[in-house]
């Protein structure tokens, strides 16, 4: 994972942090990603987007994405927990209605 991340922030061919994103779509993945020296090089005519906008969005989206997520789990952990006491009270009740049974039966 933090290899992962190493790919994600930093320039696989300077070792250095990515400062820009090429927006073009026709170039490889890997080689959007851009450092100052890949910068250097660059053609004018390029539109580029700033990366750590482009990451906190991200970071930004799946944090909105996680909070929905586990409002879901606590939802969830509620109506759970209503059909657990619902069971129980059923339970309880078979359980006097097997004994008003056995008692009348004897
Ligand atoms: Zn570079």
């Amino acid at each position: 994972m933090i290899e992962y991340e190493d790919e994600l922030t930093q320039c696989l061919k300077h070792k250095v942090p990515i400062l820009m994103i090429n927006c073009d779509k026709q170039i490889k993945r890997n080689q959007r990603l851009l450092c100052s020296e890949c910068m250097k090089n660059l053609e004018s005519t390029v539109q580029l987007m700033s990366f750590q906008k482009v990451f906190d969005d991200i970071r930004e989206t799946q944090k909105q994405k996680i909070e929905v997520v586990e409002n879901e789990i606590t939802i969830s952990i509620k109506h759970i927990e209503n059909i657990k006491k619902r069971l129980l009270v059923i339970i309880i009740q078979y359980n006097s209605i097997i004994r008003l049974i056995n008692r009348k039966c004897r």
